[in-house]
């Protein structure tokens, strides 16, 4: 988790800051999230070592201010005396403690920490310099703890600073004077910055995880929902037709939803969401596992090999990535001059249609051979008529052949031709 803080503190000098009039201004993550607390109930430990006498009930009042603000959900819960001195420690304690912090002009601070990603808070803590002087009764030269504290826990909401001279009367203008104790009483601003970070129906809800992979076969998968009470609704929404929310579709208050993934059939991966109370639950599914099926043709003839699914067709495509342990039926076809003599591979043999699983890579070898030639041994002595000779010999030498023979010039007795066509 990523997590960054603010420092708001009070200071007693008084400069020239120009600022637009804002009724309230609250914290905003760098997205733009308000940073506000996922549970509007919010403890704090108290270590009044360092403090004037009454600092605990003048801090509880300061709680109380805010907690009894009629529009909000928001309280501030005193959890208890604390020994820790652990001021701007980030450990998930929220602490207030008396302590010198070397810095003049500075009377009280408040660090606290956020999820970068949701904006929700995770601990707070607010000390009042000793270096300066504190009662709680208004004792001459001393800051009010109460009027202080009030400004402290403004922070702790997550509401800001205010800088204009026109925000004076407000608890959450920046400054504060020696027997100040105008800030113990909330102005309408204040109140309408509680009200909003916090309103009564305040609900906000976490999901978990936030994220799932799966492989390419898909699955099933759950997400919890917590929320910050039992009367928040929520609905949950597949934003794509590959998930498929099987249960958990609305709910009120804590609660789980269900969730299947599809198989993924293509080889590029996906990603998918669900909106669940407001949140995204994001699912990312690799793509199908592919292996290349290859062929190699082989012997003295020439013919062709095509794919069922389409993709080879070699000719010159002689390769293709397929779906692991998906079937493949390839077809030889052979040139008009060669016949297709057979397959070579571990899937199939003969010269019918091969099918390959491709649970692997996998090659497949096509021989194809020149066909055999039909063979004539002829007697010139018979009266063959060469009308038709193929390659290799040329046709004209049917018309020699006879002038030959009917010249009477001595021949050998027998001649082989291919592909005689006729005979007279
Ligand atoms: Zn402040």
């Amino acid at each position: 988790m990523i997590i960054s803080y603010f420092i708001r503190f009070i200071i007693i000098t008084i400069f020239f800051a120009s600022s637009n009039v804002f009724a309230f201004e609250v914290e905003k993550t760098s997205s733009g999230k308000d940073i506000k607390w996922y549970n509007p109930n919010v403890i704090y430990l108290v270590n009044t070592s360092g403090g004037p006498s009454g600092s605990l009930a003048a801090i509880e009042a300061a709680m109380k201010t805010w907690s009894d603000t009629p529009t909000t959900s928001f309280e501030f819960i005193y959890g208890g005396e604390s020994s820790s001195t652990a001021h701007g420690v980030d450990d998930n304690n929220n602490l207030i403690s008396f302590g010198s912090s070397g810095e003049t002009g500075v009377v009280a601070r408040n660090y606290f920490w956020y999820d970068v990603s949701s904006g929700f808070l995770f601990d707070s803590d607010i000390q009042f310099n000793t270096d300066y002087l504190w009662s709680t009764d208004n004792k001459p030269d001393t800051f009010d703890i109460q009027n202080i504290a009030t400004h402290e826990f403004g922070h702790s909401l997550a509401l800001k600073d205010l800088y204009n001279a026109d925000d004076s009367e407000k608890t959450m203008y920046y400054s504060g004077f020696i027997g100040e104790t105008k800030k113990r009483t909330l102005e309408q601003d204040d109140i309408n910055g509680i009200t909003y970070l916090y309103p009564s129906n305040y609900c906000t809800f976490a999901i978990y995880p936030s994220n799932q992979t799966f492989n390419a076969g898909g699955g099933t998968g759950s997400i919890s929902i917590t929320a910050s009470s039992s009367a928040c609704n929520w609905t949950s929404v597949s934003n794509d037709l590959w998930v498929i929310v099987t249960s958990g579709i609305e709910g009120a208050g804590n609660g789980t939803v269900q969730y299947s993934i599809s198989a993924n059939t293509v080889s590029s991966s996906r990603v998918g969401t669900i909106t669940i109370a407001g949140e995204t639950f994001t699912i990312a599914q690799s793509g199908v596992q592919q292996n290349i099926l290859s062929i190699n043709k082989m012997g003295g003839g020439k013919g062709k090999v095509t794919s069922s699914p389409q993709g080879i067709n070699c000719g010159d495509k002689c390769y293709e990535s397929f779906n692991a342990n998906s079937f493949v039926t390839l077809t030889a076809t052979a040139d008009p001059d060669s016949s297709f003599v057979g397959w070579i591979s571990s899937e199939c043999s003969g010269t019918s249609d091969c099918t390959a699983k491709l649970d692997q890579d996998k090659n497949v070898v096509a021989i194809f051979e020149l066909q055999q030639k039909n063979q004539y041994t002829l007697d010139l002595t018979k009266g063959w008529n060469f009308v038709s000779i193929q390659q290799p010999l040329d046709i004209s030498i049917g018309a020699v052949l006879k002038d030959i023979v009917s010249g009477g010039v001595k021949m050998p007795q027998s001649w082989r031709f291919e592909n005689v066509l006729s005979k007279t």
